[in-house]
């Protein structure tokens, strides 16, 4: 069975990606983010080597389209712990760099600085400074500060962004540190912005509401009673929605970098080359 597939959005309607291959070295994902979508797809579970994955990209790439950038990865991490020991990941960066694949990475590991000659554009995952904040959502990931400091190093070699997503209601919502957040990643050199809410499946809620009990009342509110149903996700309304959107792309403009958000639903709230950091693997900088 093949591992490098072209993106699939899971039906979501509102997708902005451009078309690009999607490459998953790992099945499941310890980093155990509360929120996280691909739970309700493959299970909660820590990162586990693909079977035979070097071998069946090997054979993937000789049929493969080099004009598509590969992401790795969409919807698990290619840089867990475990990538420390197995070096999966690395293996398929260099398989793709002898194919002249251009690579984009999206993750919240740190252990990518380790890989830069071999990739083309970075997206790095941070929702919040705050350190205890990102240790209940994101409990196995390194904090955000070490995030912050790998792409500092990372900028010096390749183009990166950030991913400040998702935004949840109550906790990482608020204004003012949502504007320290992103002086802070423009300060390391991001030069995109890709954000998004958070949207409710039952088991990232469940996992949520055992989380922050406090919040239980508000978010039924906000998602189930005022929000909407997009596919098999509970959103929050479009007026609220719009509102957090509008406010981070505007202040990572002012910034100086490009901004886009996921799957919202805002065409004109795309105001980059592309929402996904797809765009970075360019080389030359304003592409
Ligand atoms: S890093 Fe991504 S794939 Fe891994 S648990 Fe967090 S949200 Fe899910």
């Amino acid at each position: 069975m093949s591992v490098l597939r072209q993106f699939d959005p899971w039906n979501s309607p509102l997708c902005t990606c451009p078309r690009k291959y999607s490459l998953h070295p790992y099945t499941g994902c310890t980093h155990m983010c509360l929120y996280c979508y691909a739970t309700a797809y493959v299970g909660r579970r820590p990162s586990q080597p693909k079977r035979d994955f070097i071998k069946r990209l090997a054979r993937d790439l000789r049929r493969a389209d080099p004009r598509l950038p590969v992401e790795l990865s969409s919807s698990s991490d290619p840089y867990p712990p475990e990538e420390g020991f197995f070096g999966l990941t690395r293996s398929a960066l260099k398989l793709l760099k002898a194919h002249n694949f251009r690579v984009l990475i999206t993750t919240k590991g740190t252990l990518f600085t380790r890989d830069l000659e071999l990739v083309d554009g970075v997206m790095v995952t941070i929702t919040t400074l705050d350190r205890e904040l990102a240790r209940k959502l994101e409990p196995n990931a390194p904090p955000p500060e070490e995030r912050l400091k790998a792409l500092k190093k990372a900028s010096e070699v390749v183009r990166i962004g950030v991913r400040v997503d998702p935004i949840v209601p109550g906790l990482n919502d608020d204004r003012k540190r949502i504007k320290e957040l992103l002086e802070a990643i423009r300060d390391a050199g991001a030069e995109h912005v890709v954000t998004s809410t958070y949207k409710a499946r039952p088991d990232n809620f469940k996992r949520m509401v055992q989380a922050f009990p406090e919040m239980e009342r508000e978010w039924r509110r906000l998602y189930y009673s005022e929000g909407v149903r997009v596919g098999g996700y509970r959103y929050l309304s479009a007026q609220l929605r719009r509102r957090i959107m509008e406010y981070v792309v505007g202040e990572a403009l002012k910034l100086g970098m490009s901004a886009a958000t996921c799957r919202e639903g805002f065409p004109d709230l795309l105001r980059a080359k592309s929402c996904d950091g797809t765009h970075l693997t360019l080389r030359e900088k304003g592409i």
